[in-house]
């Protein structure tokens, strides 16, 4: 059998924001802090990268706090994002996909819903959306149309033996998260689906609300699959970094 170990990555960060954009509607007053990741997942036979992370040029644009070029960050497990074979994007936000230039030979899975809407639906462009989107990434995801670079999936699919990418909608159209085989059992990178454990745990969205009830139904999909609560990973929680064994600096290993 397959099995994987997982890394967290942390590229920027700490940033701080009200508590009520982890905690949706709550924690108005409180300041909490969040850092940026990728994953890498470790095989094998196979290197798989979840996220692309930030371009550079971005990051000087938006002022990111505490930023390192993916790419670095990467070097120090001995990862070169240039030969990277496989990047899963678990959405098309700029903080999970605007650096995905950095990995010039990899093959990139993204939903087919969420690949629409991003890139061709015009309401994708609205000001609400837009926000969140870079043009730059967006362009450069959209010129591997039709190439074999880019794979468009159509909800759950097993992209390598042991790596399952699943549909789990609610923060943005078709966010997926990524079951991965560990010696552990079955751990879930859920990406947005939840910005922090805390989320999970006491079942409460994180902001940027695409579909409050389908987030709801990604929750539960997502604790189903998992082999434990403790396996299931959050997208922007500094504890991903603080409570892991470092294997490198700003890089722990989850499973
Ligand atoms: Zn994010």
């Amino acid at each position: 059998m397959t099995e994987y170990e997982i890394f967290a990555l942390k590229f920027a960060g700490p940033l701080t924001s009200s508590g009520a954009f982890i905690m949706w509607r709550k924690d108005w007053e409180k300041q909490v802090q969040r850092n940026y990741y990728l994953w890498c997942l470790r095989g094998e036979r196979e290197t798989v990268i979840v996220d692309a992370g930030v371009r550079p040029d971005l990051a000087r644009e938006r002022n990111v706090n505490g930023y390192v070029n993916p790419a670095e960050v990467l070097s120090r497990i001995g990862v070169k994002a240039e030969e990277v074979r496989h990047l899963v994007l678990t959405h098309i936000h700029w903080d999970h996909s605007s650096g995905v230039a950095l990995f010039p030979n990899a093959t990139v899975y993204v939903q087919e819903e969420e690949f629409h809407f991003a890139i061709k639906d015009p309401i994708g462009n609205r000001p609400v959306f837009s926000a969140t989107a870079d043009p730059k990434s967006k362009a450069y995801i959209a010129s591997l149309e039709g190439t074999q670079r880019l794979v468009l999936l159509k909800g759950d699919r097993e992209i390598l033996p042991g790596i399952e990418c699943l549909l789990a909608p609610g923060h943005t159209v078709a966010l997926q998260a990524v079951a991965v085989k560990t010696s552990r059992g079955t751990a879930i990178l859920g990406s947005d689906c939840a910005h922090t454990f805390r989320n999970y745990q006491e079942d409460w969205p994180s902001c940027l609300i695409v579909d409050l009830v389908g987030w709801m139904k990604s929750y539960d999909k997502l604790r189903k699959k998992a082999s434990s609560p403790e396996l299931l990973f959050p997208g922007h929680d500094p504890l991903m970094t603080s409570n892991y064994p470092e294997v490198a600096r700003d890089v722990t290993r989850l499973a």
